[in-house]
């Protein structure tokens, strides 16, 4: 069963290996490697290409060795930084990053919980249906190794990806839709102090715009938010260039719809009190889901929480994760916690118990 000093182990094997989006080819390696020589089948698509990384989604598939449903679990490779050099150090039971770096447990705990319960299933007679292990590249920025996933070829009954913070015993069920803006304004420079009625200010359409939109928590289902800005080149010039990034999530599709034009029409009020020109990309990051206690997904998630005197937990988060991929391809999947807090940041932590918790969801998981 779950071994604790393993899974430490095999986590602290996890955080040494730097491994930033778009360059997961040394844990990737680690991986497929630590899984090969438990004896089972790996292959690596080739997501890697396609988004210009240096590896692969790594896919596990261990057959089953009775009737059951056929389940799949995955975590993601990247991290977010900084996290070059990252080394962990325990301390009362919480694991934590020695130096200036995060912890990496977002999502090395998943990671983790995965390769122990294939530790497990290679050497212990627990019945179950066909498993796969699915490690994908690139999630945080943009869930871009998942969106490149097939998963026609596989059969899939519960899908479960193992990515939210917290406590375990927390079941993602819903996530919002995402709208994501790239917005520029061109106005004209001129000499700020010569001839300052010759320019049109580009920053000050952009600020115009801003300053028209509703942001932040818009209701309980919706926030909206303009996170970077950039333009002009120095005080003493009028600004030709001005750019922002917004985005708009809500877990619900109209209320979306909704903030995304408003937003839209600010970007277009930006132009008219000042002449300036405004261009702008709008697009779908990705799709939102949501499930219900009802879903057998769920229950068997809760069923298997119980089973482990685990206090099951069902919410709806702000962020997205793969997750939203899987369901947007018609897999309906949920987020579960595997004990990370404070991530992406450098107090980022995971408890030791947390971890074993983690890996011992799994199991329960293959068993209900
Ligand atoms: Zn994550």
């Amino acid at each position: 069963m779950v071994v604790k000093d393993r899974i430490v182990r095999i986590f602290e094997n996890l955080v040494s290996i730097y491994s930033p989006s778009y360059k997961e080819r040394a844990i990737a390696n680690h991986i497929a490697g630590y899984v090969d020589a438990l004896g089972f089948l790996t292959y690596e698509d080739n997501a890697g290409e396609a988004i210009n990384g240096t590896a692969g989604n790594i896919h596990v598939t261990i057959s089953g060795n009775a009737d059951g449903p056929c389940i799949l679990f995955a975590a993601h490779m990247d991290t977010v930084e900084p996290s070059e050099g990252a080394e962990m150090v325990v301390k009362d039971g919480i694991i934590r990053s020695k130096g200036a770096t995060i912890l990496g447990a977002d999502d090395k705990a998943g990671i983790a919980a995965m390769l122990e319960l294939a530790t497990i299933l290679s050497s212990t007679a627990i019945p179950h249906g066909p498993i796969h292990l699915t490690f994908t590249v690139a999630e945080e920025v943009g869930l871009k190794g998942a969106k490149q996933l097939d998963l026609n070829d596989k059969c899939i009954d519960f899908a479960y990806v193992l990515d939210a913070d917290g406590r375990v015993g927390k079941i993602n069920i819903s996530a919002p839709f995402q709208d994501s803006f790239e917005v520029e304004y061109t106005g004209r420079a001129a000499h700020a102090g010569v001839a300052p009625e010759m320019g049109i200010n580009a920053i000050v359409a952009a600020s115009k715009a801003i300053s028209c939109m509703k942001l932040g928590r818009i209701d309980g289902e919706t926030t909206a938010n303009v996170g970077k800005i950039e333009g002009g080149r120095a005080s003493n010039i009028v600004p030709e260039r001005a750019r922002f990034l917004a985005e708009a999530r809500s877990i619900n599709l109209d209320k979306l719809e909704a903030q995304s034009k408003h937003m839209i029409e600010c970007f277009k009020a930006g132009t008219n009190e000042t002449g300036a020109k405004v261009d702008f990309k709008h697009y779908r990051s990705y799709e939102g889901y949501s499930l219900t206690e009802n879903d057998p997904i769920v229950q068997k998630a809760v069923e298997a929480l119980l089973r482990l005197g685990i206090k099951p937990v069902l919410t709806q988060t702000g962020g997205g994760s793969d997750t939203n991929v899987f369901n947007a391809k018609g897999l309906r999947a949920v987020n579960l916690s595997m004990g990370a807090e404070q991530v992406h940041a450098e107090d980022e932590y995971v408890s030791v118990s947390e971890l074993v918790n983690a890996a011992k969801l799994l199991v329960e998981l293959v068993r209900v």
